[in-house]
């Protein structure tokens, strides 16, 4: 019999979230830091970000760059999210943002936003990264009537000032697409994004930096950062690194203590992503469901 949520908690077990459990097993590439090592950067934290620097770094500026990361590489957010590679990355209209901001800094803003939809593709190619990208694109849903107006004023504004292509679909469009609910009233399709695999593409990205050259060390939280002269030395639980410079990126993970100049400055935010079991038919007709589409946003 099915339970409603999943087995594991009625028994106190913790399991692996649906992306570890789908990503093809754990990541034994690369071993903890033991002992000294000296690198001209030094990286703490591997998600996007700091395995991203690594890979550029070491392949495209030949620096001699090593990764420190508290857990598996990608245990953070970006092993943990929702996969969507969308825009747009405000919850501010495009009119606010041009009042705001002038039309010029917002196209500077889509621009960017569109630069790094298409880095996630280069790197993918180019790379030979593998982590399911799917779509041509996002769709946005309409849940009520007078939301779908605002969403055909929204995909209007897209193309017209950042020349981004859209659709507008009605209700019966949109079901067709494969997303079908009682609370479904229409939505556009914006031609920039797609879904992924986030931990597979934070594997991906470790895989790359590791083959130009980077050194990797997952299991090794930074416990303390001190200054020799113009050295930084940062000590892991069995080991230290030597670097010329440091890159924070940790996120929102930082604890208190590790730098001053970080103390009090920074506050986690926590969202969720929430799977279900595969849902039967009649369930799905239950909640008149189809097939959701992957790279489905709401907004309120
Ligand atoms: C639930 C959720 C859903 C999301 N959905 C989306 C989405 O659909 N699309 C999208 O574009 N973005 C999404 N995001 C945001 C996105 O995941 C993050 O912006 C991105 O992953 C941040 O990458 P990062 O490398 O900066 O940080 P992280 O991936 O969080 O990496 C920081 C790493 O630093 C490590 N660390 C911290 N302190 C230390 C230390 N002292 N020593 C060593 N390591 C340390 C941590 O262990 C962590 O792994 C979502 C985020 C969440 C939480």
């Amino acid at each position: 019999m099915h339970t409603l949520y999943d087995e594991s908690l009625y028994v106190n077990t913790p399991v692996q979230s649906y992306w570890e459990h789908t990503a093809g097993g754990p990541d034994g590439a690369s071993t903890p830091l033991k002992g000294s090592v000296d690198v001209d950067v030094a990286v703490i934290g591997g998600g996007y970000t700091g395995l991203s620097t690594a890979l550029h770094l070491a392949r495209d500026h030949h620096i001699d760059t090593c990764v420190l990361e508290s857990g598996h590489m990608g245990w953070g957010a970006s092993g943990r999210n929702g996969g969507f590679g969308c825009i747009p990355a405000s919850k501010l209209g495009v009119e606010d943002l041009v009042s705001r901001y002038g039309l010029d800094e917002t196209r500077r803003f889509f621009a960017a936003q569109l630069d790094g939809l298409q880095l996630i593709r280069d790197l993918c190619n180019g790379e030979g990264i593998d982590c399911d990208l799917v779509g041509d694109g996002n769709l946005e849903v309409a849940h009520r009537p007078s939301r779908l107006r605002d969403l055909v004023r929204y995909a209007d504004e897209l193309t017209r000032y950042f020349g981004i292509p859209t659709r507008v679909l009605d209700r019966a469009e949109f079901g067709e697409l494969g997303f079908e609910c009682a609370e479904q009233c229409g939505g556009i399709h914006m031609a920039a994004g797609f879904g992924l695999h986030p931990l597979k593409f934070a594997r991906g990205l470790a895989d790359s930096a590791r083959r130009h050259g980077a050194a990797l060390y997952p299991h090794s939280e930074v416990e303390s950062w001190q200054r020799q002269g113009n050295v930084h030395v940062l000590t892991a639980r069995d080991g230290r690194v030597k670097a010329e410079r440091v890159v924070l990126a940790t996120n929102g993970y930082l604890r208190e203590g590790l730098h001053d100049g970080f103390d009090r400055r920074l506050l986690p935010a926590i969202s969720n992503i929430v799977t279900t079991r595969p849902l039967s038919r009649e369930e799905l007709a239950a909640h008149r469901w189809n097939t959701p589409n992957p790279i489905c946003n709401t907004r309120n």
